[in-house]
């Protein structure tokens, strides 16, 4: 769409477009910069063990700061990174610091990150979470990576080899907002994941509508059958919590459970978790 935007450009040339067209390459330029520039931020979420009600891991979400306070969302910025290529420099920034948090954290922690299909279509990424792991220090198995069923859309054959490359190494993959995407059931067998985050609109209704109940249960149903750990995302609540911990569901996040945070602020929270442990009951809030 925008390859024939830009052929056709005289076209359809019109002040606003060019208005556009104009704030687009700002935009761009600035996020070209922006790692040079140190305005890349990493929140961090808590992910939960239903099991044993614990934090046991964070996902690792990331924020644009061009010039404080102002806060850009990645919603805001990761496509036009994905276009242009930036994404590349971006994810590399992202894996080195979130990886080099996480050596901070407690022993058996674990961080979470979200790769760009775009990722995928360069065959390096395999080399490139080597090199990273190997630079910052962090245990492979301390590293998960999100990647959205999408990617295994297009070039089949490559992206199953990059996972295999990437299991390789030791890290675990998971499938990250599950049900959303076009992708086939299909894909579950074939590719190597280790994980399913069940993506958070399952949640909506969920556990007073007996349809939404019955979907997310068929949902941790059918992960089982391939032997993947579910992640619920979005609880947002104490009743969702409870019954998902009643249904056997793996693992929790949502704002329930805790809210994307500064590096500081979270690090700060794993201080406080480690010193109530063994006199408190493991329950959030
Ligand atoms: P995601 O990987 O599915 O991340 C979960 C998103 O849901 C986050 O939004 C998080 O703040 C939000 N969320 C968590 N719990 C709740 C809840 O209980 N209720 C609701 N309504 N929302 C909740 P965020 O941080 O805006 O990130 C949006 C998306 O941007 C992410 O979706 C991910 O696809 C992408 N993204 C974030 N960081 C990176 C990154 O470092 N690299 C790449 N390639 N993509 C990233
Ligand atoms: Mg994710
Ligand atoms: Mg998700
Ligand atoms: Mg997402």
């Amino acid at each position: 769409q925008s390859k024939d935007l830009g052929r056709n450009r005289w076209i359809f040339y019109s002040p606003e477009m060019s208005e556009q067209l104009v704030q687009r390459r700002e935009m761009e330029r600035a996020l070209s910069l922006a790692v040079i520039r140190d305005e890349l931020r990493l929140f961090y979420q808590p992910r939960y063990s239903l099991h044993s009600g614990r934090m046991d891991g964070a996902e690792a979400l990331l924020r644009w700061q061009p010039s404080p306070p102002a806060l850009v969302m990645p919603d805001n910025f990761i496509p036009l990174a994905e276009e242009t290529g930036l994404i590349i420099p971006i994810s590399d920034w992202v894996l080195q610091r979130a990886c080099h948090d996480a050596l901070g954290w407690p022993k058996p922690f674990y961080v979470s990150v979200n790769i760009s299909p775009v990722e995928f279509c360069r065959g390096d990424l395999a080399e490139r979470v080597a090199t990273i792991l190997r630079l910052t220090g962090l245990p492979a198995e301390r590293l998960e990576l999100e990647i959205t069923e999408n990617v295994t859309l297009e070039k089949p054959d490559k992206v199953l080899l990059i996972m295999q490359q990437l299991k390789a190494l030791g890290v675990r993959l998971t499938v990250d907002d599950f049900g959303s995407g076009y992708a086939s059931l299909g894909y579950l067998k074939t590719f190597p994941f280790d994980g399913l985050k069940m993506d958070r609109s399952y949640l909506k209704d969920f556990p007073h509508s007996q349809q939404a109940h019955s979907i997310v249960n068929g949902i941790i149903g059918l992960g089982k059958a391939f032997s993947l750990v579910i992640t619920a995302e979005g609880i947002e609540n104490a009743e969702q919590f409870a019954e998902l911990q009643a249904i056997a569901c793996d693992e929790g996040q949502g704002y329930y459970l805790g809210r994307p945070m500064p590096a500081a602020d979270f690090a700060r929270l794993l201080e406080s978790a480690a010193s109530q442990q063994g006199n408190e009951t493991g329950q959030p809030g």
